[in-house]
């Protein structure tokens, strides 16, 4: 089922003081492949009204445009390995440098290890110059053995990037988008076989940004097992927290 997010508006008054009043809202996503953060950080976006920053998406539109970087990081992604953070630092940085990002932003799949999660510190710094900003860490906790069902079902529409999922969320037609109406796409590395590699690139370099948005106090961590809508719920909660 798909969530709209215009009926989650009753679930969180964006009006609400407390939740920014002006201040920057900051909101890094993390978790194994295929945990859903893209479903979720796309809604959440629209739903808060801050650019959702997507590290994924940013290198498969350099690859797609034939870019320096994109062809270099391709290497990398086939493989299921992290492109090195050198390669994407400036990406990142004008990205989140940008006007675009003034009121904060939704990142999603930066930091990916913990040399990232000290870039991302110091761009921050050095962004807010001493003014205040509310930083918060997500991480999406998801059982290994439905991640796997979720690689190698997943789906999206090369137009409007919406997601589908053959076995969780069909679209109505096969293989069709139902906003579009063109044939959806399944990424390169979204193979049984790659998964497995990047499931071993999250668990030796993304997992330990837990203990580090743990100690830096920043992190809340949810479980996003269940339906989109009831990992939307917990996301809300976290949120709001
Ligand atoms: P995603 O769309 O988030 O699953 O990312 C797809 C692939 O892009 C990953 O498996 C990595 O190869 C690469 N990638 C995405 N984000 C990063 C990042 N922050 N650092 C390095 N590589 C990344």
């Amino acid at each position: 089922m798909k969530i709209n997010p215009i009926n989650c508006t009753n679930q969180y008054n964006k009006n609400d003081v407390s939740f920014n009043g002006g201040i920057p809202r900051k909101i890094v996503c993390f978790g194994p492949p295929a945990s859903g953060k893209g479903t979720q950080t796309s809604h959440l976006s629209k739903e808060l009204g801050l650019p959702h920053v997507d590290m994924g998406s940013l290198l498969r539109s350099a690859i797609a445009s034939g870019t320096e970087e994109g062809l270099l990081a391709k290497s990398f992604i086939e493989k299921g390995q992290l492109v090195p953070t050198k390669l994407i630092a400036k990406i990142i940085e004008n990205m989140l440098a940008s006007s675009k990002c003034k009121d904060g932003y939704i990142l999603d799949g930066f930091p990916r290890n913990i040399e990232q999660a000290h870039l991302l510190d110091r761009i921050n710094q050095r962004i807010d110059a001493g003014k205040k900003a509310i930083f918060q860490a997500i991480n999406f906790e998801v059982s290994p053995k439905l991640l796997l069902e979720r690689i190698i079902n997943r789906r999206s529409c090369p137009q409007c990037g919406e997601i589908y999922n053959t076995k969780f969320k069909a679209p109505k037609i096969e293989n069709e988008c139902d906003i579009c109406h063109i044939p959806l796409r399944q990424r390169a590395d979204d193979t049984a076989e790659i998964a497995q590699a990047r499931f071993k690139t999250y668990d030796e370099q993304t997992a330990p940004l837990i203990n580090y948005y743990k100690e830096q106090g920043t992190l809340s961590s949810i479980d996003a097992n269940g339906s989109i809508e009831e990992v939307w719920t917990n996301l809300m909660k976290a949120i709001k927290r």
